[in-house]
Protein backbone atom coordinates (compact mmCIF):
# COMPACT_ATOMS: atom_id res chain seq x y z
CA UNK A 1 0.00 0.00 0.00
CA UNK A 2 3.09 2.56 0.91
CA UNK A 3 4.13 1.64 -2.58
CA UNK A 4 0.92 2.49 -4.30
CA UNK A 5 0.67 5.90 -2.47
CA UNK A 6 4.35 7.08 -3.63
CA UNK A 7 3.13 5.34 -7.07
CA UNK A 8 -0.03 8.02 -7.06
CA UNK A 9 1.87 10.55 -5.33
CA UNK A 10 4.82 10.63 -8.25
CA UNK A 11 2.22 10.37 -11.30
CA UNK A 12 3.79 13.86 -12.47
CA UNK A 13 6.70 11.81 -13.58
CA UNK A 14 4.33 9.54 -16.26
CA UNK A 15 6.70 6.72 -15.30
CA UNK A 16 3.76 4.19 -15.04
CA UNK A 17 1.62 3.45 -18.34
CA UNK A 18 -0.66 0.81 -16.35
CA UNK A 19 -1.20 0.81 -12.73
CA UNK A 20 -2.42 -2.14 -11.73
CA UNK A 21 -3.17 -1.82 -7.80
CA UNK A 22 -5.80 -4.64 -7.56
CA UNK A 23 -3.00 -7.61 -8.90
CA UNK A 24 -0.83 -5.76 -6.57
CA UNK A 25 -2.56 -6.14 -3.84
CA UNK A 26 -3.91 -9.56 -4.60
CA UNK A 27 -0.72 -10.83 -5.13
CA UNK A 28 0.32 -9.20 -1.18
CA UNK A 29 -2.69 -10.56 0.09
CA UNK A 30 -1.09 -14.39 -1.16
CA UNK A 31 2.52 -13.59 -0.06
CA UNK A 32 0.93 -12.56 3.47
CA UNK A 33 -1.08 -15.39 3.84
CA UNK A 34 1.92 -17.86 2.81
CA UNK A 35 3.54 -15.95 5.75
CA UNK A 36 1.00 -16.42 7.97
CA UNK A 37 1.10 -19.68 7.38
CA UNK A 38 4.79 -20.28 8.40
CA UNK A 39 5.61 -21.59 4.35
CA UNK A 40 9.49 -20.42 4.13
CA UNK A 41 9.29 -17.37 1.91
CA UNK A 42 11.53 -17.04 -1.35
CA UNK A 43 13.44 -13.90 -1.29
CA UNK A 44 10.66 -11.88 -4.12
CA UNK A 45 7.80 -13.04 -2.24
CA UNK A 46 6.27 -10.17 -1.56
CA UNK A 47 8.50 -7.44 -3.50
CA UNK A 48 6.68 -4.31 -5.36
CA UNK A 49 8.68 -4.33 -8.66
CA UNK A 50 7.24 -2.59 -12.04
CA UNK A 51 7.00 -3.93 -15.27
CA UNK A 52 8.12 -2.58 -18.67
CA UNK A 53 5.60 -2.45 -20.70
CA UNK A 54 7.73 -4.49 -23.47
CA UNK A 55 7.01 -7.86 -20.88
CA UNK A 56 3.54 -8.93 -22.18
CA UNK A 57 1.55 -9.77 -18.68
CA UNK A 58 -1.75 -11.88 -19.21
CA UNK A 59 -4.75 -9.84 -18.78
CA UNK A 60 -2.83 -6.13 -18.80
CA UNK A 61 -2.49 -4.14 -21.72
CA UNK A 62 0.89 -4.16 -23.48
CA UNK A 63 1.67 -1.71 -25.98
CA UNK A 64 5.30 -1.33 -26.27
CA UNK A 65 4.89 2.54 -25.48
CA UNK A 66 3.13 2.37 -28.77
CA UNK A 67 0.12 3.34 -30.32
CA UNK A 68 -0.14 0.46 -32.85
CA UNK A 69 -0.57 -2.13 -30.59
CA UNK A 70 -3.10 0.70 -29.00
CA UNK A 71 -6.29 -2.08 -26.77
CA UNK A 72 -3.45 -5.03 -26.95
CA UNK A 73 -4.17 -7.29 -24.26
CA UNK A 74 -1.92 -10.35 -24.23
CA UNK A 75 -3.17 -13.34 -23.50
CA UNK A 76 -0.41 -15.02 -22.09
CA UNK A 77 2.74 -13.84 -19.84
CA UNK A 78 6.48 -13.71 -20.42
CA UNK A 79 8.47 -16.07 -19.27
CA UNK A 80 10.67 -13.61 -17.00
CA UNK A 81 7.50 -11.61 -15.70
CA UNK A 82 6.26 -15.52 -15.30
CA UNK A 83 9.44 -16.49 -13.47
CA UNK A 84 9.13 -13.42 -11.07
CA UNK A 85 5.16 -13.80 -10.41
CA UNK A 86 5.94 -17.27 -9.50
CA UNK A 87 8.54 -16.28 -6.77
CA UNK A 88 5.71 -14.07 -5.32
CA UNK A 89 6.54 -11.01 -6.77
CA UNK A 90 4.20 -7.77 -6.92
CA UNK A 91 3.48 -6.10 -10.05
CA UNK A 92 2.66 -2.30 -9.27
CA UNK A 93 1.97 -1.90 -13.06
CA UNK A 94 3.82 -1.70 -16.49
CA UNK A 95 5.66 1.03 -16.85
CA UNK A 96 6.97 3.58 -19.94
CA UNK A 97 9.40 2.98 -22.71
CA UNK A 98 10.64 4.61 -25.66
CA UNK A 99 8.49 3.67 -28.50
CA UNK A 100 9.53 -0.37 -28.89
CA UNK A 101 12.74 0.27 -26.94
CA UNK A 102 14.01 2.40 -29.72
CA UNK A 103 15.77 5.57 -27.41
CA UNK A 104 18.16 6.92 -25.12
CA UNK A 105 15.52 9.23 -23.61
CA UNK A 106 12.06 7.85 -22.88
CA UNK A 107 11.01 10.53 -25.14
CA UNK A 108 8.96 8.61 -27.33
CA UNK A 109 6.38 6.88 -25.48
CA UNK A 110 2.93 7.67 -26.87
CA UNK A 111 1.99 8.18 -23.57
CA UNK A 112 4.48 11.12 -23.47
CA UNK A 113 7.99 11.53 -21.97
CA UNK A 114 9.11 10.46 -18.48
CA UNK A 115 10.51 12.92 -16.07
CA UNK A 116 13.80 11.95 -14.55
CA UNK A 117 12.87 12.60 -10.53
CA UNK A 118 16.34 13.71 -9.89
CA UNK A 119 15.78 16.89 -12.35
CA UNK A 120 14.10 20.08 -11.81
CA UNK A 121 9.97 20.68 -12.23
CA UNK A 122 8.75 22.23 -14.57
CA UNK A 123 9.26 22.27 -18.50
CA UNK A 124 13.18 22.03 -18.05
CA UNK A 125 12.88 19.05 -16.72
CA UNK A 126 15.65 16.06 -17.15
CA UNK A 127 15.22 12.90 -19.08
CA UNK A 128 15.44 9.34 -17.22
CA UNK A 129 17.76 7.76 -20.13
CA UNK A 130 16.04 5.28 -22.20
CA UNK A 131 14.39 3.14 -23.30
CA UNK A 132 13.49 1.73 -20.03
CA UNK A 133 13.13 5.28 -18.27
CA UNK A 134 9.94 4.11 -16.58
CA UNK A 135 11.20 1.54 -14.56
CA UNK A 136 14.29 3.39 -13.67
CA UNK A 137 12.24 6.79 -12.64
CA UNK A 138 9.94 4.13 -10.68
CA UNK A 139 12.85 3.13 -8.85
CA UNK A 140 14.39 6.17 -8.36
CA UNK A 141 11.11 7.48 -6.87
CA UNK A 142 10.88 4.89 -4.74
CA UNK A 143 7.54 3.56 -6.09
CA UNK A 144 8.96 0.17 -6.64
CA UNK A 145 11.60 -1.28 -5.39
CA UNK A 146 12.91 -2.82 -8.67
CA UNK A 147 11.82 -2.75 -12.17
CA UNK A 148 12.33 -5.19 -14.96
CA UNK A 149 13.87 -3.63 -18.30
CA UNK A 150 15.33 -4.49 -21.23
CA UNK A 151 18.55 -3.78 -22.81
CA UNK A 152 19.19 -3.88 -26.69
CA UNK A 153 22.58 -1.65 -26.89
CA UNK A 154 21.76 -0.21 -23.65
CA UNK A 155 18.48 0.28 -22.23
CA UNK A 156 18.95 -1.24 -18.76
CA UNK A 157 22.41 0.31 -18.03
CA UNK A 158 22.01 3.89 -19.08
CA UNK A 159 18.77 4.67 -17.82
CA UNK A 160 20.37 3.46 -14.50
CA UNK A 161 23.36 5.72 -14.75
CA UNK A 162 21.02 8.69 -15.10
CA UNK A 163 19.04 8.15 -12.63
CA UNK A 164 21.46 6.86 -9.73
CA UNK A 165 19.99 3.43 -9.93
CA UNK A 166 21.81 -0.39 -10.49
CA UNK A 167 20.92 -1.54 -14.02
CA UNK A 168 22.16 -5.45 -15.42
CA UNK A 169 22.56 -6.50 -18.87
CA UNK A 170 22.89 -10.32 -18.15
CA UNK A 171 24.37 -12.20 -20.85
CA UNK A 172 22.43 -12.74 -24.38
CA UNK A 173 20.73 -15.88 -23.63
CA UNK A 174 20.59 -15.95 -19.61
CA UNK A 175 17.22 -14.71 -19.61
CA UNK A 176 14.34 -15.94 -22.07
CA UNK A 177 12.94 -13.61 -24.05
CA UNK A 178 9.75 -15.49 -24.61
CA UNK A 179 6.70 -13.00 -24.38
CA UNK A 180 9.26 -9.70 -24.60
CA UNK A 181 8.20 -7.51 -27.66
CA UNK A 182 10.72 -8.02 -30.08
CA UNK A 183 13.37 -5.02 -31.49
CA UNK A 184 16.53 -6.48 -32.34
CA UNK A 185 16.53 -10.25 -31.49
CA UNK A 186 19.92 -11.35 -31.30
CA UNK A 187 20.57 -7.90 -28.75
CA UNK A 188 17.43 -8.32 -26.97
CA UNK A 189 18.46 -8.89 -23.42
CA UNK A 190 16.25 -8.55 -19.86
CA UNK A 191 17.38 -8.00 -16.86
CA UNK A 192 16.57 -5.69 -13.29
CA UNK A 193 17.35 -2.21 -12.68
CA UNK A 194 17.75 -1.86 -8.63
CA UNK A 195 18.66 0.14 -5.76
CA UNK A 196 21.45 -1.97 -5.03
CA UNK A 197 23.91 -4.50 -6.67
CA UNK A 198 22.85 -7.04 -4.34
CA UNK A 199 18.88 -6.40 -5.23
CA UNK A 200 20.37 -6.86 -9.39
CA UNK A 201 21.60 -10.29 -8.06
CA UNK A 202 18.72 -11.40 -6.34
CA UNK A 203 16.36 -10.37 -9.10
CA UNK A 204 18.44 -11.84 -12.08
CA UNK A 205 18.24 -15.26 -10.31
CA UNK A 206 14.49 -15.36 -10.43
CA UNK A 207 14.28 -13.63 -13.85
CA UNK A 208 16.95 -16.17 -15.36
CA UNK A 209 16.89 -19.49 -16.65
CA UNK A 210 16.49 -21.53 -19.14
CA UNK A 211 13.38 -21.62 -21.46
CA UNK A 212 12.13 -23.87 -23.96
CA UNK A 213 10.41 -21.71 -25.73
CA UNK A 214 12.84 -19.26 -26.50
CA UNK A 215 15.62 -21.43 -28.96
CA UNK A 216 18.12 -18.98 -28.19
CA UNK A 217 17.76 -19.18 -24.64
CA UNK A 218 20.78 -21.08 -22.79
CA UNK A 219 20.57 -24.16 -21.14
CA UNK A 220 22.82 -23.32 -18.46
CA UNK A 221 22.45 -23.13 -14.69
CA UNK A 222 21.45 -20.09 -13.04
CA UNK A 223 24.19 -20.16 -10.01
CA UNK A 224 23.50 -18.60 -6.78
CA UNK A 225 23.93 -14.61 -7.99
CA UNK A 226 23.75 -13.49 -4.71
CA UNK A 227 26.66 -15.34 -2.97
CA UNK A 228 29.07 -13.83 -5.61
CA UNK A 229 28.38 -10.10 -4.90
CA UNK A 230 30.40 -10.24 -1.74
CA UNK A 231 33.37 -11.96 -3.36
CA UNK A 232 35.24 -8.99 -3.25
CA UNK A 233 37.33 -8.11 -6.01
CA UNK A 234 41.37 -8.63 -4.50
CA UNK A 235 43.62 -10.41 -7.13
CA UNK A 236 41.20 -10.09 -9.75
CA UNK A 237 42.66 -8.20 -13.07
CA UNK A 238 40.39 -5.02 -14.24
CA UNK A 239 40.60 -3.64 -17.68
CA UNK A 240 40.50 -0.05 -18.95
CA UNK A 241 40.29 0.11 -22.59
CA UNK A 242 41.78 2.70 -24.41
CA UNK A 243 39.59 3.30 -26.73
CA UNK A 244 36.72 4.09 -24.55
CA UNK A 245 38.82 7.81 -23.88
CA UNK A 246 36.81 9.61 -26.63
CA UNK A 247 37.44 13.25 -28.17
CA UNK A 248 35.50 15.48 -25.28
CA UNK A 249 34.80 13.62 -23.02
CA UNK A 250 33.67 15.76 -20.06
CA UNK A 251 36.40 16.43 -16.88
CA UNK A 252 33.38 15.10 -14.36
CA UNK A 253 33.38 11.06 -16.72
CA UNK A 254 37.03 11.16 -16.69
CA UNK A 255 37.31 11.80 -12.99
CA UNK A 256 34.35 9.46 -12.71
CA UNK A 257 36.64 6.64 -14.20
CA UNK A 258 39.45 7.77 -12.29
CA UNK A 259 37.49 7.09 -8.62
CA UNK A 260 36.58 3.88 -9.88
CA UNK A 261 39.75 2.16 -10.42
CA UNK A 262 41.34 4.15 -7.45
CA UNK A 263 38.56 2.08 -5.73
CA UNK A 264 39.48 -1.61 -7.42
CA UNK A 265 42.94 -0.90 -6.50
CA UNK A 266 42.20 -0.15 -2.67
CA UNK A 267 39.41 -3.38 -2.68
CA UNK A 268 43.14 -5.85 -4.01
CA UNK A 269 42.55 -5.41 -8.12
CA UNK A 270 45.11 -5.41 -10.64
CA UNK A 271 44.52 -2.69 -13.14
CA UNK A 272 45.91 -3.26 -16.85
CA UNK A 273 45.27 -1.40 -19.73
CA UNK A 274 43.60 -2.83 -22.75
CA UNK A 275 42.68 -2.14 -26.27
CA UNK A 276 39.53 -2.73 -28.26
CA UNK A 277 41.01 -1.91 -31.31
CA UNK A 278 36.95 -1.71 -33.27
CA UNK A 279 35.16 -0.13 -30.53
CA UNK A 280 35.03 3.15 -32.58
CA UNK A 281 33.05 0.66 -35.78
CA UNK A 282 30.16 -0.11 -32.50
CA UNK A 283 28.10 2.38 -32.84
CA UNK A 284 28.06 2.46 -36.39
CA UNK A 285 27.77 -1.22 -36.65
CA UNK A 286 24.73 -1.13 -33.69
CA UNK A 287 22.78 1.24 -36.07
CA UNK A 288 22.76 -1.04 -38.86
CA UNK A 289 22.08 -4.19 -37.46
CA UNK A 290 19.38 -2.79 -35.07
CA UNK A 291 17.12 -1.40 -37.39
CA UNK A 292 17.62 -4.09 -39.94
CA UNK A 293 16.17 -6.87 -37.45
CA UNK A 294 13.73 -4.24 -35.99
CA UNK A 295 12.34 -3.61 -39.71
CA UNK A 296 11.81 -7.52 -39.84
CA UNK A 297 10.30 -7.49 -36.93
CA UNK A 298 8.07 -4.79 -36.70
CA UNK A 299 6.24 -6.05 -40.43
CA UNK A 300 3.85 -8.28 -38.00
CA UNK A 301 2.23 -5.26 -36.87
CA UNK A 302 -0.57 -4.78 -39.87
CA UNK A 303 -3.49 -3.66 -38.68
CA UNK A 304 -4.83 -7.19 -38.53
CA UNK A 305 -3.39 -9.57 -36.02
CA UNK A 306 -2.55 -6.94 -32.95
CA UNK A 307 -4.28 -3.32 -31.43
CA UNK A 308 -4.45 -0.40 -34.11
CA UNK A 309 -6.04 -0.47 -37.53
CA UNK A 310 -6.91 2.43 -39.38
CA UNK A 311 -10.39 3.94 -39.21
CA UNK A 312 -10.03 5.45 -42.72
CA UNK A 313 -11.68 4.29 -45.51
CA UNK A 314 -9.29 2.89 -47.51
CA UNK A 315 -9.70 0.26 -50.69
CA UNK A 316 -7.52 -2.29 -50.46
CA UNK A 317 -5.80 -4.43 -47.96
CA UNK A 318 -2.78 -2.99 -48.87
CA UNK A 319 -3.93 0.68 -48.06
CA UNK A 320 -5.39 -0.58 -45.03
CA UNK A 321 -1.53 -1.75 -43.96
CA UNK A 322 -0.16 1.88 -45.30
CA UNK A 323 -2.43 3.71 -43.35
CA UNK A 324 -2.15 1.98 -40.59
CA UNK A 325 1.26 1.70 -39.82
CA UNK A 326 1.73 5.58 -40.97
CA UNK A 327 -0.69 5.95 -38.42
CA UNK A 328 0.50 3.54 -35.51
CA UNK A 329 4.13 3.97 -35.50
CA UNK A 330 5.96 7.58 -34.52
CA UNK A 331 8.83 8.94 -36.17
CA UNK A 332 11.74 7.41 -34.78
CA UNK A 333 9.99 3.56 -35.30
CA UNK A 334 9.61 4.99 -38.96
CA UNK A 335 13.20 5.69 -39.19
CA UNK A 336 14.94 2.78 -37.94
CA UNK A 337 11.88 0.58 -40.45
CA UNK A 338 13.53 2.36 -43.45
CA UNK A 339 17.28 2.38 -42.40
CA UNK A 340 16.89 -1.54 -41.78
CA UNK A 341 15.20 -2.20 -44.79
CA UNK A 342 17.09 -0.03 -46.59
CA UNK A 343 20.36 -1.68 -45.65
CA UNK A 344 18.65 -5.33 -46.43
CA UNK A 345 17.84 -4.84 -49.64
CA UNK A 346 19.48 -6.45 -52.47
CA UNK A 347 21.27 -3.86 -53.31
CA UNK A 348 23.00 -2.16 -50.18
CA UNK A 349 22.61 -5.92 -48.12
CA UNK A 350 26.51 -6.79 -48.61
CA UNK A 351 27.98 -3.04 -48.69
CA UNK A 352 25.77 -2.49 -45.26
CA UNK A 353 24.39 -5.55 -43.46
CA UNK A 354 27.18 -8.36 -44.45
CA UNK A 355 29.61 -5.60 -43.34
CA UNK A 356 28.49 -4.45 -40.23
CA UNK A 357 27.90 -8.53 -39.25
CA UNK A 358 31.62 -8.97 -39.93
CA UNK A 359 32.61 -6.17 -37.94
CA UNK A 360 30.23 -7.25 -35.19
CA UNK A 361 32.19 -10.64 -35.14
CA UNK A 362 35.63 -8.36 -34.86
CA UNK A 363 34.27 -6.74 -32.35
CA UNK A 364 33.28 -9.48 -30.31
CA UNK A 365 36.96 -10.74 -30.87
CA UNK A 366 38.08 -8.14 -29.73
CA UNK A 367 36.30 -8.61 -26.52
CA UNK A 368 37.54 -12.24 -26.27
CA UNK A 369 41.11 -11.56 -26.48
CA UNK A 370 41.05 -9.25 -23.93
CA UNK A 371 39.16 -11.69 -21.40
CA UNK A 372 42.34 -14.12 -21.90
CA UNK A 373 44.25 -10.91 -19.79
CA UNK A 374 41.43 -9.48 -17.94
CA UNK A 375 38.71 -10.76 -15.44
CA UNK A 376 36.50 -7.74 -16.11
CA UNK A 377 36.62 -4.62 -18.20
CA UNK A 378 35.89 -0.78 -16.32
CA UNK A 379 34.57 1.74 -18.03
CA UNK A 380 31.56 5.03 -17.94
CA UNK A 381 28.30 3.77 -18.77
CA UNK A 382 27.47 7.22 -20.25
CA UNK A 383 29.43 9.76 -22.23
CA UNK A 384 27.60 12.01 -19.83
CA UNK A 385 24.82 12.86 -17.02
CA UNK A 386 21.37 13.02 -17.84
CA UNK A 387 20.13 15.71 -20.46
CA UNK A 388 17.47 18.16 -20.52
CA UNK A 389 14.17 17.20 -22.84
CA UNK A 390 14.70 18.99 -26.02
CA UNK A 391 18.50 18.48 -26.29
CA UNK A 392 19.50 15.60 -29.10
CA UNK A 393 15.84 15.56 -30.09
CA UNK A 394 16.36 16.84 -33.77
CA UNK A 395 19.34 15.68 -34.05
CA UNK A 396 19.07 11.36 -33.57
CA UNK A 397 22.81 11.16 -34.33
CA UNK A 398 23.50 12.83 -30.99
CA UNK A 399 20.82 10.75 -29.56
CA UNK A 400 22.17 7.40 -30.78
CA UNK A 401 25.98 9.02 -29.09
CA UNK A 402 24.69 8.36 -25.79
CA UNK A 403 25.01 5.03 -26.69
CA UNK A 404 28.90 4.87 -27.51
CA UNK A 405 29.84 3.02 -24.26
CA UNK A 406 27.07 0.52 -24.29
CA UNK A 407 26.51 -0.86 -27.25
CA UNK A 408 29.69 -2.50 -27.78
CA UNK A 409 28.88 -5.10 -24.75
CA UNK A 410 25.45 -6.15 -26.30
CA UNK A 411 27.00 -6.81 -30.07
CA UNK A 412 29.17 -9.07 -28.45
CA UNK A 413 26.24 -10.53 -26.21
CA UNK A 414 28.67 -10.15 -22.62
CA UNK A 415 26.88 -9.28 -19.16
CA UNK A 416 27.56 -5.51 -17.96
CA UNK A 417 26.14 -3.67 -15.04
CA UNK A 418 25.85 -0.22 -14.63
CA UNK A 419 26.64 0.96 -10.60
CA UNK A 420 25.96 4.28 -9.65
CA UNK A 421 29.58 5.81 -9.19
CA UNK A 422 29.02 9.04 -7.54
CA UNK A 423 27.50 12.89 -8.36
CA UNK A 424 29.34 14.68 -10.70
CA UNK A 425 30.12 18.13 -10.92
CA UNK A 426 26.59 18.68 -12.20
CA UNK A 427 24.90 17.50 -9.46
CA UNK A 428 23.71 14.77 -11.17
CA UNK A 429 24.54 10.63 -10.67
CA UNK A 430 26.70 9.39 -12.84
CA UNK A 431 27.20 5.45 -13.90
CA UNK A 432 29.99 3.24 -14.11
CA UNK A 433 29.81 0.53 -16.40
CA UNK A 434 31.63 -3.36 -15.56
CA UNK A 435 31.27 -5.64 -18.17
CA UNK A 436 32.33 -9.62 -18.15
CA UNK A 437 33.14 -12.89 -19.90
CA UNK A 438 30.32 -14.39 -21.16
CA UNK A 439 27.71 -16.10 -18.10
CA UNK A 440 30.22 -14.61 -15.44
CA UNK A 441 27.61 -12.38 -13.76
CA UNK A 442 29.11 -13.10 -10.80
CA UNK A 443 31.93 -11.21 -11.40
CA UNK A 444 30.62 -8.35 -12.85
CA UNK A 445 28.30 -8.33 -9.91
CA UNK A 446 30.76 -9.01 -7.72
CA UNK A 447 33.43 -6.15 -9.01
CA UNK A 448 29.89 -3.78 -9.65
CA UNK A 449 29.39 -4.51 -5.40
CA UNK A 450 33.48 -3.33 -4.95
CA UNK A 451 33.02 0.41 -6.71
CA UNK A 452 29.16 0.90 -5.73
N1 LIG B 1 19.42 3.62 -27.35
C1 LIG B 1 19.57 2.45 -28.14
C2 LIG B 1 18.61 2.48 -29.31
O1 LIG B 1 17.95 3.45 -29.44
C3 LIG B 1 19.38 1.22 -27.31
C4 LIG B 1 17.97 0.92 -27.00
C5 LIG B 1 17.80 -0.34 -26.24
O2 LIG B 1 18.74 -0.87 -25.65
N2 LIG B 1 16.60 -0.88 -26.32
O3 LIG B 1 18.51 1.58 -30.09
Amino acid sequence: RAHLDAMAATRSLNAFVVETPEIALARADEADARRVRGEALGPMDGVPVAIKDLFCTEGVATTASSKILDGFVPPYESTVSANLKAAGAVMLGKTSMDEFAMGSANITAATGPVRNPWGPEGDAFLVPGGSSGGSAAAVAARSAIAATGSDTGGSIRQPAAYCGLVGLKPTYGRCSRWGMIAFASSLDQAGPITRTVEDAAIMLGTMAGHDPKDSTSADIAVPDFRAAVNRGVKGLKIGIPKEYRVDGMPAEIEKLWADGVAMLKAAGAEIVDISLPHTKYALATYYIVAPAEASSNLARYDGVRYGHRTKANVSSLAEMYEKTRAEGFGREVKRRIMIGTYVLSAGYYDAYYLKAQQVRTRIAADFAAAFDQVDAILAPTAPSAAFRFGEKMDDPVQMYLTDVFTVPASLAGLPAISVPGGIGESGLPLGLQVIGRSFDEETVLAVGRAIE
